[in-house]
Protein backbone atom coordinates (compact mmCIF):
# COMPACT_ATOMS: atom_id res chain seq x y z
CA UNK A 1 0.00 0.00 0.00
CA UNK A 2 1.20 3.06 -0.83
CA UNK A 3 0.35 6.15 1.81
CA UNK A 4 0.59 9.89 1.08
CA UNK A 5 -0.11 12.63 3.21
CA UNK A 6 -0.43 15.97 1.24
CA UNK A 7 0.54 19.60 2.83
CA UNK A 8 -1.40 18.73 6.28
CA UNK A 9 -1.44 21.63 8.26
CA UNK A 10 -2.17 20.97 12.14
CA UNK A 11 -3.23 23.67 14.72
CA UNK A 12 -3.56 23.80 18.66
CA UNK A 13 -4.56 27.23 18.96
CA UNK A 14 -1.79 29.49 17.77
CA UNK A 15 0.88 26.52 17.66
CA UNK A 16 1.27 24.95 14.05
CA UNK A 17 2.53 21.62 15.50
CA UNK A 18 2.48 20.58 11.86
CA UNK A 19 3.10 23.32 9.04
CA UNK A 20 1.92 21.76 5.44
CA UNK A 21 3.74 18.59 5.75
CA UNK A 22 4.10 16.41 3.05
CA UNK A 23 5.12 12.46 3.13
CA UNK A 24 5.16 9.78 0.70
CA UNK A 25 5.60 5.73 2.12
CA UNK A 26 6.48 3.39 -0.28
CA UNK A 27 5.22 -0.31 0.28
CA UNK A 28 7.55 -2.44 1.79
CA UNK A 29 9.57 0.23 3.37
CA UNK A 30 10.68 1.37 6.55
CA UNK A 31 10.51 4.90 6.72
CA UNK A 32 12.08 7.01 9.62
CA UNK A 33 10.17 10.30 11.20
CA UNK A 34 13.29 11.79 13.10
CA UNK A 35 12.74 15.15 14.93
CA UNK A 36 13.19 16.17 18.33
CA UNK A 37 10.98 16.45 21.10
CA UNK A 38 7.87 18.39 20.35
CA UNK A 39 8.77 18.38 16.40
CA UNK A 40 5.74 17.33 15.42
CA UNK A 41 6.00 13.55 14.68
CA UNK A 42 3.14 11.86 17.45
CA UNK A 43 0.90 15.04 15.92
CA UNK A 44 1.07 13.42 12.47
CA UNK A 45 0.78 10.19 13.31
CA UNK A 46 -2.60 10.95 15.04
CA UNK A 47 -3.82 12.85 12.25
CA UNK A 48 -2.70 9.65 10.07
CA UNK A 49 -4.47 7.66 12.62
CA UNK A 50 -8.26 9.38 12.73
CA UNK A 51 -7.56 10.66 16.21
CA UNK A 52 -6.69 14.58 14.82
CA UNK A 53 -8.70 16.27 12.18
CA UNK A 54 -6.28 18.05 10.33
CA UNK A 55 -6.80 21.95 9.65
CA UNK A 56 -5.24 21.40 5.82
CA UNK A 57 -4.04 18.47 3.45
CA UNK A 58 -5.52 15.40 2.26
CA UNK A 59 -4.55 11.92 2.69
CA UNK A 60 -4.55 9.23 0.24
CA UNK A 61 -4.27 5.84 0.18
CA UNK A 62 -3.10 3.77 -3.22
CA UNK A 63 -4.11 7.50 -4.75
CA UNK A 64 -7.40 7.61 -3.33
CA UNK A 65 -8.04 10.27 -1.36
CA UNK A 66 -9.03 9.14 2.28
CA UNK A 67 -11.24 10.81 5.22
CA UNK A 68 -10.39 9.49 8.31
CA UNK A 69 -12.13 10.60 11.47
CA UNK A 70 -11.01 8.49 13.94
CA UNK A 71 -9.16 4.73 14.30
CA UNK A 72 -11.77 2.67 12.96
CA UNK A 73 -11.24 4.66 9.44
CA UNK A 74 -7.51 4.39 9.75
CA UNK A 75 -8.03 0.69 10.47
CA UNK A 76 -10.26 0.03 7.61
CA UNK A 77 -7.82 2.31 5.12
CA UNK A 78 -5.24 -0.60 6.26
CA UNK A 79 -3.37 1.53 8.47
CA UNK A 80 -2.12 0.15 12.21
CA UNK A 81 -0.91 2.18 15.01
CA UNK A 82 1.60 1.63 18.06
CA UNK A 83 1.06 4.81 20.79
CA UNK A 84 3.62 5.98 23.31
CA UNK A 85 1.47 5.01 25.33
CA UNK A 86 -0.41 1.93 24.97
CA UNK A 87 -4.06 1.57 24.46
CA UNK A 88 -4.44 -1.91 26.55
CA UNK A 89 -7.16 -2.97 28.31
CA UNK A 90 -4.96 -4.04 31.77
CA UNK A 91 -7.51 -6.15 33.16
CA UNK A 92 -7.95 -8.15 29.73
CA UNK A 93 -6.36 -11.12 28.41
CA UNK A 94 -3.91 -10.20 25.50
CA UNK A 95 -6.43 -12.38 23.38
CA UNK A 96 -9.49 -10.51 24.48
CA UNK A 97 -7.36 -7.00 24.17
CA UNK A 98 -6.77 -8.05 20.32
CA UNK A 99 -10.52 -8.47 19.67
CA UNK A 100 -11.56 -5.31 21.16
CA UNK A 101 -8.75 -3.16 19.38
CA UNK A 102 -8.45 1.07 19.36
CA UNK A 103 -11.56 1.20 17.55
CA UNK A 104 -13.61 -0.30 20.33
CA UNK A 105 -11.29 1.59 23.29
CA UNK A 106 -11.30 4.83 21.48
CA UNK A 107 -15.10 4.56 21.47
CA UNK A 108 -15.43 4.27 25.15
CA UNK A 109 -16.62 0.61 24.53
CA UNK A 110 -19.65 2.73 23.01
CA UNK A 111 -21.67 -0.07 21.82
CA UNK A 112 -22.94 -3.43 22.65
CA UNK A 113 -19.58 -5.78 22.51
CA UNK A 114 -21.36 -8.70 22.65
CA UNK A 115 -19.92 -12.32 23.83
CA UNK A 116 -16.24 -11.78 22.99
CA UNK A 117 -15.29 -15.07 20.93
CA UNK A 118 -12.08 -16.21 22.71
CA UNK A 119 -11.53 -19.04 20.86
CA UNK A 120 -11.22 -17.19 17.74
CA UNK A 121 -9.31 -14.51 19.57
CA UNK A 122 -6.83 -17.19 20.44
CA UNK A 123 -6.53 -18.27 17.16
CA UNK A 124 -5.61 -15.64 15.50
CA UNK A 125 -3.07 -14.36 18.26
CA UNK A 126 -1.33 -17.53 17.36
CA UNK A 127 -2.05 -17.09 13.51
CA UNK A 128 -0.25 -13.36 13.29
CA UNK A 129 2.18 -14.33 16.39
CA UNK A 130 3.62 -17.39 14.53
CA UNK A 131 3.78 -15.30 10.87
CA UNK A 132 5.55 -12.15 12.29
CA UNK A 133 7.81 -13.70 14.66
CA UNK A 134 6.23 -12.07 17.94
CA UNK A 135 5.55 -15.12 20.46
CA UNK A 136 2.90 -14.23 23.32
CA UNK A 137 0.87 -16.12 25.59
CA UNK A 138 -2.97 -15.15 24.38
CA UNK A 139 -4.51 -16.00 27.86
CA UNK A 140 -2.30 -13.69 30.01
CA UNK A 141 -3.56 -10.70 31.04
CA UNK A 142 -1.97 -7.67 30.33
CA UNK A 143 -1.22 -6.14 33.66
CA UNK A 144 1.40 -9.18 34.20
CA UNK A 145 2.94 -8.62 31.16
CA UNK A 146 6.25 -6.95 30.66
CA UNK A 147 6.21 -3.73 28.77
CA UNK A 148 7.99 -5.51 25.99
CA UNK A 149 5.07 -7.76 25.55
CA UNK A 150 2.67 -5.10 25.76
CA UNK A 151 4.10 -3.47 22.94
CA UNK A 152 3.91 -7.01 21.47
CA UNK A 153 0.22 -7.17 22.27
CA UNK A 154 -0.29 -3.55 20.23
CA UNK A 155 1.61 -4.83 17.09
CA UNK A 156 -0.54 -7.93 16.90
CA UNK A 157 -3.55 -6.16 17.57
CA UNK A 158 -2.77 -3.99 14.30
CA UNK A 159 -1.58 -7.17 12.22
CA UNK A 160 -5.03 -8.86 13.13
CA UNK A 161 -6.89 -6.05 11.39
CA UNK A 162 -4.58 -6.58 8.36
CA UNK A 163 -2.22 -3.35 8.44
CA UNK A 164 -0.70 -2.70 5.57
CA UNK A 165 0.88 0.53 6.93
CA UNK A 166 2.67 0.11 10.90
CA UNK A 167 3.00 3.06 12.65
CA UNK A 168 5.68 2.95 15.63
CA UNK A 169 5.97 5.73 17.99
CA UNK A 170 8.82 5.99 19.98
CA UNK A 171 8.76 2.41 20.22
CA UNK A 172 12.72 1.65 21.43
CA UNK A 173 12.07 3.85 24.29
CA UNK A 174 10.45 1.46 26.52
CA UNK A 175 12.62 -0.99 25.62
CA UNK A 176 15.59 -2.94 26.56
CA UNK A 177 18.68 -3.66 24.25
CA UNK A 178 17.61 -7.35 23.63
CA UNK A 179 13.84 -6.31 23.12
CA UNK A 180 15.14 -3.50 20.58
CA UNK A 181 17.45 -6.13 18.30
CA UNK A 182 14.07 -8.11 18.90
CA UNK A 183 11.93 -5.38 17.38
CA UNK A 184 13.94 -4.64 14.00
CA UNK A 185 14.01 -8.70 13.49
CA UNK A 186 10.22 -8.12 13.41
CA UNK A 187 10.29 -4.93 11.70
CA UNK A 188 12.52 -6.81 9.05
CA UNK A 189 9.97 -9.47 8.75
CA UNK A 190 7.02 -7.41 7.88
CA UNK A 191 9.07 -5.82 5.31
CA UNK A 192 9.88 -8.68 3.71
CA UNK A 193 6.16 -9.70 3.35
CA UNK A 194 5.25 -6.35 2.12
CA UNK A 195 4.61 -4.17 4.49
CA UNK A 196 5.44 -0.61 5.47
CA UNK A 197 6.46 0.85 8.51
CA UNK A 198 6.86 4.28 9.89
CA UNK A 199 9.33 4.22 12.45
CA UNK A 200 9.70 7.31 15.06
CA UNK A 201 12.57 7.98 17.20
CA UNK A 202 15.16 10.65 17.43
CA UNK A 203 17.71 7.79 18.37
CA UNK A 204 20.37 8.58 15.24
CA UNK A 205 21.87 5.02 15.80
CA UNK A 206 18.63 3.42 15.53
CA UNK A 207 17.63 5.24 12.46
CA UNK A 208 20.87 3.98 10.38
CA UNK A 209 20.62 0.59 11.82
CA UNK A 210 17.45 0.27 10.01
CA UNK A 211 15.91 2.90 7.58
CA UNK A 212 15.33 2.85 4.35
CA UNK A 213 14.11 6.34 3.71
CA UNK A 214 14.50 8.94 6.74
CA UNK A 215 11.74 12.48 6.85
CA UNK A 216 13.73 14.90 8.94
CA UNK A 217 11.00 17.26 10.70
CA UNK A 218 11.68 20.43 12.76
CA UNK A 219 9.79 22.50 14.56
CA UNK A 220 6.21 21.25 12.41
CA UNK A 221 8.08 21.58 9.07
CA UNK A 222 9.75 18.35 6.73
CA UNK A 223 13.06 19.95 6.36
CA UNK A 224 14.98 17.34 4.65
CA UNK A 225 15.12 13.53 3.53
CA UNK A 226 18.10 11.97 4.57
CA UNK A 227 19.63 8.43 3.75
CA UNK A 228 20.94 5.92 6.00
CA UNK A 229 24.11 6.66 4.27
CA UNK A 230 24.73 10.02 5.52
CA UNK A 231 27.01 9.96 9.26
CA UNK A 232 25.62 10.82 12.24
CA UNK A 233 26.50 14.12 12.58
CA UNK A 234 24.54 15.34 9.42
CA UNK A 235 21.69 13.48 10.64
CA UNK A 236 21.92 14.84 14.12
CA UNK A 237 22.67 18.61 12.13
CA UNK A 238 19.80 18.34 9.85
CA UNK A 239 17.69 17.40 13.12
CA UNK A 240 18.04 20.16 14.92
CA UNK A 241 18.84 22.92 12.38
CA UNK A 242 22.74 23.99 12.84
CA UNK A 243 25.73 22.38 12.32
CA UNK A 244 26.73 19.86 15.17
CA UNK A 245 29.76 17.87 16.58
CA UNK A 246 28.75 14.81 17.77
CA UNK A 247 31.27 13.87 21.17
CA UNK A 248 32.50 10.26 20.55
CA UNK A 249 32.18 8.01 23.89
CA UNK A 250 35.23 6.18 24.55
P1 LIG B 1 6.81 14.99 18.96
O1 LIG B 1 5.98 13.77 18.87
O2 LIG B 1 7.65 15.22 17.75
O3 LIG B 1 7.63 15.02 20.22
P2 LIG B 1 4.26 16.34 19.25
O4 LIG B 1 3.55 16.07 17.97
O5 LIG B 1 3.87 15.53 20.42
O6 LIG B 1 5.84 16.26 19.02
O7 LIG B 1 4.08 17.87 19.65
C1 LIG B 1 4.29 18.92 18.71
C2 LIG B 1 3.87 20.22 19.37
O8 LIG B 1 2.46 20.24 19.52
C3 LIG B 1 4.45 20.40 20.78
O9 LIG B 1 4.76 21.76 20.95
C4 LIG B 1 3.32 19.96 21.66
O10 LIG B 1 3.38 20.59 22.93
C5 LIG B 1 2.09 20.38 20.88
N1 LIG B 1 0.91 19.52 21.12
C6 LIG B 1 0.83 18.20 20.86
N2 LIG B 1 -0.39 17.73 21.15
C7 LIG B 1 -1.10 18.78 21.59
C8 LIG B 1 -2.45 18.94 22.06
N3 LIG B 1 -3.30 17.91 22.08
N4 LIG B 1 -2.83 20.18 22.44
C9 LIG B 1 -1.99 21.21 22.40
N5 LIG B 1 -0.71 21.14 21.98
C10 LIG B 1 -0.27 19.94 21.57
MG1 LIG C 1 7.50 13.81 22.22
MG1 LIG D 1 5.90 12.11 20.08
Amino acid sequence: MRLELRAITKRFGSLVANDRIDLVVEPGEIHCLLGENGAGKSTLMNVLYGLYHPDEGEILVDGEVKRLQGPRDAIAAGIGMVHQHFMLVPVFTVAENVVLGDETVTAGFGGPLGWLDRRKARREVREVSERYGLPLDPDARIEDLPVGLQQRVEIVKALVRDAQVLILDEPTAVLTPQEIEELFTVMNTLREAGKSIVFITHKLKEVLAIADRITVIRRGRVVGTATAQMSEQELASMMVGRAVQLVVEK
